[in-house]
């Protein structure tokens, strides 16, 4: 047994075997083999060389016809699969340790390395790369069989440990089939950990190493409220986390029963409740859970389900099926929030800095035509029902004026077009860049809509990245800085008679979301999942008692005694449990 510990950014308790997902270039599953399967594995090895082997003799006659003796370079390739240190190694690990031929190649290419990084000869360090590109032919070779595990189809039931998921892979995940989620990399305010929560899997993020301390096949216990992961727990451990499930689900089961009530506190302010989505399919779970509205969907998600761009007609049934489901709720589409990655289809790696590079609007210029095609088809759908139109990162009025161009050159072609559409669909930002939320009566003369997205604004107003499990402790939603520019933001709407959400994950937390409605905010968007407890928290207070306790607040110097003040101010009107965003888990 094995006691890892991280952060729990999605409560409950999962339990199940380890998947485990390495992430290189494409993504390298590292299963443990039925005892009678690793002949077939090593048949399956072979193939794929074989397939290499065909492929490569071909590159080298073609190259032959055209390059004349420049082709040699291939040779080296086409050696390189006879080499015993590859993939006779390869095919000797998948026996001894009952592992997948695709780990197998894998850790063999992480050592050979190693050892071509030790020559002093550059030419033979260089050789490194083609071990990297032969090994990623056998790799893709390999792909194709039909036993190839994908992330789109998941051999089993698993806890999915990974060192990182980006958005794409997350988006082609097969969730019905993650019992539980385990990653090295992120935080809170990680997007799988906002998907974990959304979807209601449990999940534990920035472990470090979980994915080389976890080996496949371990049984696992994912405690997502306590930050906890045991590996192969002893039997009585087991018990305990088996009945702490049991609580859970009957704990849920009765917050579930809330669903009909209002979110109005006791003095009769009405609060409203939305969701936010990242897939359709969640249109179900946020009316389950007593939505009213999907107050933010993240459209780019979309995206990495085919790591295509959906087109016109793609995006404007799924904008349209979302505005039915939720009728007679608004449906709050955001617009591309990307990586100049996506945008060129390089997918290529993070750049210098990418939560300050290259992004989301600041791509409109350079790659205009995803953004006409998105416009297109949301002020088409828009014409159907309440769709708002939310743009996200901008920095100042300046931004708006690229996005008003846009827009209206997207009217006119749609005029020209004669093609049905509402011109004056509401048009929002999401505040989450400071320069936004400093400039806010600028831009309230331009817009319909607010929400203010807490989770970017936190990072950029504190300079801590919301990724980086190093710094997660600098990450304070209750920082003074934070509810000032928040209390700031509110006020400009109010006086301006803008309509202001928050939808951020400070939303879904019981806790601050009371201290959101304490600072005037009267419409809050979070994980579907989050609903009931925080309806639970709203009908248990005060508003003008939460407006005099975020005044006093808005005076204390640190996050720490601000969350005391609030504390002990609300321990006699709201109960300890609904307040906590997670729930009670067993003694570790
Ligand atoms: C935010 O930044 O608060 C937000 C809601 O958007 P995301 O988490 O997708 O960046
Ligand atoms: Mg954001």
């Amino acid at each position: 047994m094995r006691r890892l510990s991280g952060t729990g950014v999605s409560s409950g308790i999962a339990i199940g075997p380890a998947l485990v997902v390495e992430n290189s270039a494409a993504p390298v599953f590292r299963l443990a083999l039925a005892p009678d399967a690793s002949e077939r594995e090593t048949e399956r090895l072979s193939n794929a060389v074989e397939a290499s082997r065909l492929q490569l003799q071909a590159i080298k006659e073609r190259l032959l016809r055209d390059l004349g003796p420049h082709a040699y370079i291939f040779d080296a390739q086409l050696l390189m699969l006879d080499d015993p240190l590859l993939v006779q190694r390869a095919m000797t690990l998948v026996k001894e340790k009952g592992v997948n031929a695709e780990w197998a190649l894998h850790s063999i290419t992480e050592e050979l390395h190693e050892f071509f990084r030790g020559f002093k000869d550059a030419y033979l360090r260089e050789r490194s790369a083609d071990i990297d590109d032969v090994v990623g032919r056998i790799l893709l070779n390999l792909g194709d069989s039909a036993e190839a595990p994908s992330l789109a189809h998941l051999p089993d039931r698993f806890v999915l440990v990974a060192g990182d998921l980006t958005p794409s892979q997350a988006a082609e995940l097969d969730w019905e089939r993650v019992l539980g989620i385990v990653t090295d990399a992120g935080s809170p305010t990680y997007h799988t950990a906002i998907l974990a929560r959304s979807l209601g899997i449990p999940g534990v993020v920035g472990l470090n190493d979980a994915t080389s301390l976890i080996a496949p096949g371990s049984n696992l216990v994912v405690d997502g409220s306590s930050g906890g992961v045991i590996v192969d727990p002893g039997h009585e451990e087991l018990e305990a986390y088996r009945a702490a499930q049991e609580r859970e689900r009957l704990h849920e089961r009765r917050l579930q029963e809330t669903r009909g009530l209002p979110a109005e506190t006791k003095d009769g302010v009405k609060i409203v409740l939305m969701a936010n989505a990242e897939f359709a399919e969640e249109a179900t779970t946020a009316l389950r859970y007593g939505a009213e509205g999907i107050g933010l969907f993240r459209s780019e998600y979309l995206l990495g389900r085919s790591r295509e761009w959906p087109s016109e007609k793609q995006q404007l049934d799924l904008y349209r099926r979302l505005i039915e489901q939720m009728r007679p709720y608004p449906v709050t589409i955001r617009v591309w929030d990307l990586g100049s990655g996506e945008m060129d289809g390089t997918h290529a790696g993070p750049r210098v800095n990418p939560a300050l590079g290259e992004r989301a609007l600041r791509l409109m210029r350079r790659f205009p035509e995803p953004f006409r095609t998105q416009l297109r088809a949301l002020l088409r759908a828009a014409a159907s029902g309440p769709l708002r139109i939310m743009f996200p990162f901008a920095s100042g009025p300046s931004d708006l004026r690229i996005v008003r161009e846009l827009i209206d050159d997207v009217c006119r072609d749609l005029r020209r077009d004669g093609i049905e559409f509402r011109a004056d669909a509401p048009i929002g930002l999401t505040l989450e860049v400071p320069s936004a939320a400093a400039t806010v009566d600028l831009l309230a003369r331009e817009v319909d809509f607010f929400s203010v997205g807490t989770n970017d604004l936190i990072q950029y107003l504190l300079a801590v990245d919301r990724a980086d499990p190093r710094v997660a402790g600098f990450y304070e939603p209750l920082h003074p800085a934070v509810l000032r520019t928040i209390q700031g933001i509110v006020r400009v709407a109010r006086e301006q008679q803008i309509p202001i959400s928050v939808c951020g994950e400070m939303a879904g937390n019981p806790f601050q979301a009371l201290v959101l409605i304490g600072l005037g905010v009267r419409e809050l968007s979070m994980s579907a999942t989050a609903i009931p407890r925080v309806k639970a928290a709203i009908r248990a207070v005060d508003a003008c008692l939460l407006a005099r306790l975020a005044e006093s607040c808005l005076v204390l110097p640190t996050a720490s005694e601000i969350e005391a003040r609030i504390r002990s101010e609300l321990a006699v009107a709201v109960p300890e449990a609904s307040l906590e965003e997670t729930q009670p888990s067993p003694r570790t």
